[in-house]
């Protein structure tokens, strides 16, 4: 299986492919949350005893990452598919998703405008940007071939890469969208700078979107390519500290898992406040996940294996379609 060839020599190589840390806001005091990701692969998550953001510490090296996100192998790995399969449908699971919010959320800011300069950075499937196609011209980046692909049969201006590839199409922008891009962030603030760099001066908007810790948390939550994980308080005070000013906030997605946020640059305001008791809310929701979990899933599955061993087998698979049929009753 792919991801076990996979998870061995990512383990075994974590030391080397990683590199320490400081927070966001500059402290380098932090507690560690997990060892490892979804996948079982090794990875630190720190939450910052300053902010409360949580991060990975010590946190993938840009070359790696751009590596893996290039070769659309961790579409492939998440799946766990094999990579021929991926090829040819990379990107099923995120055509099915709902790509509206952004056209909705921003559309009212800009009226009937048809002459705007539209980009998305992290473009994946570009279903997203396509919604805004009457609204201006329409410009797509990502690390994907299938992203380059599907870009130019929809008419998209495209560039392959990172956030250093926008001053390739020498424009500035109405809109930009991140739509799951920031938490993969490396060098967070350089990257926010460099975009910043791309947007109008007036009335120019950006739209992101990332996960949201307050609506889950939990190991599904934790994957090594995510550097960053945010609640409303860090996700909104981060950008701030950035001078991008929150002027329309939501949550979106099945279970409202994901949170979104319209952002004009402006100047920024002092928010700090709003962290301050963050690490505590953090790890008393740490704690109740890892009381959760011990308490259900371990604790069930030792009293299984006690009362198998106690009254056998066969009785217990008795009890077992007995209970689910009272319970169904
Ligand atoms: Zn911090």
């Amino acid at each position: 299986m792919i991801l076990d060839v996979y998870r061995a020599k990512f383990n075994k190589d974590f030391y080397l492919n990683t590199e320490y840390k400081n927070c966001l806001c500059g402290s380098f005091s932090s507690k560690k949350l997990f060892g490892y990701d979804r996948y079982l692969l090794k990875t630190s998550v720190v939450v910052c005893k300053n902010c409360g953001l949580i991060f990975c510490n010590p946190m993938v090296k840009k070359s790696f990452i751009e590596n893996f996100y290039s070769s659309d192998f961790y579409r492939a790995l998440y799946n766990n598919v094999s990579l021929e399969e991926t090829n040819t449908n990379i990107f099923e699971d995120e055509d099915k998703e709902d790509s509206s919010n952004a056209y909705f959320s921003l559309k009212k800011y800009f009226l009937d405008r048809k002459d705007l300069n539209i980009l998305e950075i992290g473009s994946g499937n570009n279903l997203i940007l396509n919604h805004f196609k009457k609204m201006g011209k329409l410009f797509a980046i990502d690390f994907s071939n299938e992203s380059k692909k599907r870009a130019l049969n929809m008419g998209i201006s495209f560039q392959q890469g990172g956030v250093d590839k926008i001053e390739k199409f020498d424009e500035k922008f109405d809109i930009i969208i991140l739509s799951h891009v920031i938490e993969h962030f490396i060098n967070f603030d350089e990257d926010i700078l460099e975009i910043k760099k791309f947007i109008k001066k007036d009335n120019a908007l950006l739209y992101i979107e990332v996960p949201s810790l307050d609506a889950k948390y939990n190991l599904d939550q934790f994957q090594i390519a995510h550097n960053y994980h945010f609640t409303k308080n860090t996700f909104l005070f981060h950008l701030n500290r950035l001078s991008l000013i929150c002027i329309e906030y939501g949550v979106t997605g099945g279970g409202k898992i994901n949170q979104w946020g319209i952002f004009k640059i402006g100047s920024r305001v002092d928010i700090k406040e709003k962290v301050n008791y963050e690490y505590q809310k953090i790890i008393k929701i740490h704690k109740k996940f890892f009381y959760d979990f011990y308490g259900t899933y371990l604790v069930k599955l030792y009293l299984n294996l006690i009362i198998k061993k106690i009254i056998g087998r066969k009785l217990t698979q008795v009890i077992k379609i007995f209970l689910s049929k009272v319970r169904k009753h």
